[in-house]
């Protein structure tokens, strides 16, 4: 990997660069590749004023679920979740498949399955990192009102209309 772009990755607290394909926010509203993790945050499907705290290593793939309250995923059963398999997915959709590949120091087939390619097994990870980065995320977003539109507000159920 570039090491200039590792720094930058590790160093980037706001997204510069536009997703690959466009993401539905309302799923995985945070998605990131920093501190040598694939890791973000994912909406539970059950319950809205839940949301898990995911993560998946690079190198070793050791992966992480847990509520943002620190409390372990139930779904995590020797095996990623539905969260993780999400997470993937909205990483390959906002970076691209390649990238989030050469990040996590994984082979995957153009088109192939991210999470069945990874061998790692659980490890400890604490979400209230990660949940901070997302807060911070978010604040960085309370900003001067602009007409523009800014993809990651699309998170928040109803943005109305810019006036
Ligand atoms: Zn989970």
């Amino acid at each position: 990997m570039d090491a200039d772009e590792a720094g930058w990755e590790r160093l980037s607290t706001v997204r510069v660069v536009p997703p690959a394909r466009a993401r539905k926010l309302a799923k995985v509203p945070f998605v990131e590749l920093a501190d040598g993790r694939l890791q973000g945050v994912v909406s539970s499907g059950s319950d809205i004023g839940r949301v898990y705290v995911s993560s998946i290593s690079a190198g070793d793939h050791g992966y992480n679920c847990r509520t943002n309250n620190n409390r372990p995923c139930g779904g995590l059963r020797g095996a990623p979740c539905k969260h993780l398999r999400s997470l993937a997915d909205e990483a390959v959709l906002q970076y691209g498949l390649e990238r989030v590949a050469r990040y996590l120091r994984v082979e995957v087939a153009e088109g192939g399955d991210l999470v069945g390619a990874l061998d790692g097994s659980p490890e400890s990870a604490d979400a209230a990192v990660v949940f901070s980065r997302f807060l911070r995320h978010l604040a960085y977003l309370e900003v001067p009102g602009t007409t523009v539109p800014v993809p990651e507000l699309h998170w928040f159920p109803s943005t109305g209309v810019a006036r």
